[in-house]
């Protein structure tokens, strides 16, 4: 089994692990939704020195050797380009992760009131255990797009002056009927409402608690009940990202899966600071959770449209020359992997199991049933990376996604292989998968931003 990864630090390294952390929970803290991680990333790719290609393309400009570059599919998703020597055509360096994480969204028609309390109705998004979800302090985050365009952004519960919202259960004392319900019906879907107000408006005769409701949303965000139809609120843990562990070497967060991967591809891509022979490139996709589909999922034409565009920018594009800059591309399909939990043992098979502290995971395969839908990564692949990262002393791992039968799950990893280039998962292996706190390693997270690093910078 591979030695505990903290081993390999002195005090100076262990405080660079530590601060390098200190940046992932801010980030986690502050971006709770797809767009926030655009609107962050897009901040911190431009402090180092990338251009948005629409304005490249706009403006007729070319891309050279050196460049950076990265391209925005409306608001919830980014691919990012470090332009190499190598024409493109010789494939690109890839590290994909996924932005959006389980969450509640608000319906279109959300807002209701029953018994003088007011109610937002949700639909859940992604694979939750709905009673996890209940009694916990939730924010509301997103966006209410106006008629006439406008967009208003909003950001409910996370100062520590703001109010929370939240969703009841039932108090134990009147629970025997649902203590005896199978863990998936004690709390059902359609009963995740938020409560978020119980004053009525003075002199309202009907719904004024709804009505008072109505008014705050009009006197401080300014939109109406009829705005909620071209809205996307998602409804989220609130508060931030904090240091878990007496020893703190562990962060506890919402939305690390996948935003673990996020920020370390897209820090990786930021110390790239001088072109290397291929082009190096970060990708940030949207609605993973829900099978990768829509226009900002990773099975749009999205990221093959945009390397189209910067072969083009480059001065060498040609459809057979896009095709081969595909098929000879490499990439980590960079995702969360399940970390051995000491409490539920029986779910994994421990020579096959991630642990916490023993570096980047890498998942030969995923899937469930016999690896059904799993993209099974090359031999040949896997030998390379493991020279790469030994060359970098890079702590990793391998790992599957519990024992044989137990279960399963995917990633966007299937969908580049599509084009016939290698792919493999990995990434920072968690515990809390999908549960409103996911808990990481700091090891883990760091070691996975060098694992990062070294993919990009070997040829
Ligand atoms: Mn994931
Ligand atoms: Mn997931």
């Amino acid at each position: 089994m591979a030695k505990n990864a903290w081993e390999k630090y002195d005090e100076k390294g262990i405080q660079e692990i530590f601060n390098f952390n200190e940046g992932y929970k801010k980030f986690i803290s502050k971006c709770k939704t797809e767009r926030e991680c655009v609107v962050e990333s897009i901040k911190i790719a431009e402090e180092h020195g990338f251009k948005n290609l629409e304005d490249v393309i706009n403006s007729n400009e070319t891309l050279k050797t050196g460049d950076k570059v990265y391209a925005n599919n409306m608001g919830k998703g980014l691919a990012l380009f470090v332009i190499g020597k190598e024409k493109m055509e010789k494939g690109l360096k890839i590290l994909g992760a996924h932005i959006d994480s389980p969450r509640l969204d608000l319906k279109q028609n959300p807002l209701y009131e029953d018994a003088d309390l007011a109610l937002l109705d949700t639909h859940y998004y992604g694979g939750i255990k709905k009673y996890q979800w209940v009694t916990l302090p939730l924010a509301l985050h997103g966006v209410v797009v106006k008629k006439d365009g406008t967009k208003i952004n909003v950001v409910v519960g996370e100062d520590e002056s703001d109010p929370v919202v939240g969703i009841s259960d039932l108090l134990i004392h009147l629970a025997a009927d649902q203590m005896d319900k199978k863990a998936g019906k004690v709390v059902e879907g359609e009963d995740l409402n938020v409560l978020i107000g119980s004053m009525p408006l003075k002199d309202e005769e009907k719904d004024a608690v709804k009505a008072n409701i109505l008014r705050i949303l009009k006197e401080k965000y300014n939109f109406e009940e009829d705005d909620f139809l071209s809205a996307e609120i998602e409804v989220v843990p609130a508060g931030n990202a904090r240091d878990y562990g007496l020893d703190r070497s562990m962060i506890m967060g919402y939305g690390q899966d996948d935003r673990v991967c996020a920020y370390t591809s897209l820090l990786a891509l930021t110390e790239i600071k001088e072109a290397q022979d291929k082009t190096c490139v970060c990708l940030l996709v949207d609605k993973e959770e829900v099978g990768s589909i829509g226009a900002t999922g990773m099975q749009s034409k999205f990221f093959e449209n945009v390397v189209a565009e910067v072969m083009d920018r480059v001065g060498d594009y040609s459809e057979i020359k896009l095709r081969r800059c595909l098929t000879n591309s490499k990439m980590l399909s960079s995702d969360v992997s399940a970390a051995f939990d000491p409490n539920y043992p029986s779910v994994m098979e421990k020579k096959n199991t991630a642990f916490f502290g023993k570096g980047i995971v890498f998942n030969k395969y995923t899937g469930a049933r016999g690896k059904g839908g799993c993209n099974d990564a090359n031999a040949e692949y896997i030998a390379e990376l493991r020279a790469m990262m030994e060359k970098h002393n890079v702590s990793f791992q391998t790992a599957e996604l519990g024992k044989v039968d137990q279960g399963g799950g995917g990633t966007i990893a299937y969908i580049l292989a599509q084009y016939n280039m290698e792919v493999i998962d990995c990434g920072v292996a968690l515990q809390n998968m999908h549960a409103p706190w996911e808990v990481a390693s700091k090891v883990d997270v760091f070691e996975t931003k060098n694992g990062y690093v070294a993919f990009l910078k070997e040829a």
